[in-house]
């Protein structure tokens, strides 16, 4: 699943359309995607892993969920969900949800939320994990209520970044690792968005599908934890469980 930094990369990567006509939008989705037809595209946003086109009025809301892919400029043998055809070029989302918001984007979402937004707000962040002190910190990571774009990459190496263990209950952490966290969870995204970008994110992973620990040089714990049973790798020797 990409995660927000991916996001912010297919952002970058379809500015050439900013300012464009859609001439032909196609593909399996079942939306009233012919509304986009004419349309000129006003402006391409992200709020943690969705990708917003937007128009005048409206917005396309793109979701990756687990298995979602896009390609620019390129198709791939499988069919659409949905194509945007300009005349500079094309875009094609793959096995995603889509849906059209309606709303001004400022009311459907908390750009404060978003750990990779310039309105991000660590401050928000901290009274949010203050106010469910049950909350395992592996979990945390992965609400995007508090880390809109946090994935479980992310969740992973910030955690072994900060010497805690997933199971710590957020409640349970020290002021300083509480902050830690919350600082972390920004500083990694953009960590991971340069090196996604240079081709190189998984060199750089510390305890993300790894088997040993690079500090202890001890094998590295893999289990399916937390609310989404998602897969968690941590050190039992080096983080700390609080
Ligand atoms: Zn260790």
């Amino acid at each position: 699943m990409p995660e927000g930094p991916s996001i912010v990369i297919l952002k970058e990567a379809v500015q050439d359309f900013k300012g464009k006509k859609v001439i032909a939008a196609s593909g399996n989705t079942k939306i009233e995607k012919e509304r986009m037809n004419g349309k000129k595209v006003t402006d391409f946003k992200s709020w943690g892993k969705h990708f917003l086109i937007c128009f005048k009025g409206f917005a396309l809301r793109v979701h990756f969920m687990l298995f979602g892919s896009y390609r620019v400029n390129e198709r791939k043998s499988t069919m659409a969900r949905l194509s945007l055809e300009f005349e500079n070029g094309e875009l094609n989302f793959y096995a995603c949800s889509v849906r059209f918001i309606d709303e001004p984007l400022d009311e459907v979402y908390d750009w404060t939320a978003d750990v990779m937004n310039d309105d991000w707000d660590p401050k928000k962040a901290k009274k949010k994990l203050k106010a469910t002190p049950e909350m395992l910190a592996c979990d945390a990571l992965l609400d995007q209520n508090i880390f809109a774009g946090s994935g479980n990459i992310i969740k992973n190496e910030v955690l072994f970044r900060i010497f805690v263990h997933p199971a710590s209950k957020v409640g349970n952490l020290p002021a300083k690792k509480l902050n830690e966290l919350i600082k972390e969870a920004r500083n990694y995204s953009f960590d991971f968005y340069e090196w996604k970008k240079r081709y190189v994110l998984k060199k750089h992973w510390l305890a993300h599908t790894k088997k040993t620990c690079p500090r202890c040089n001890i094998p590295l714990v893999k289990e399916y934890m937390g609310r989404t049973n998602r897969r968690t790798f941590f050190c039992n020797n080096c983080q700390e469980l609080y």
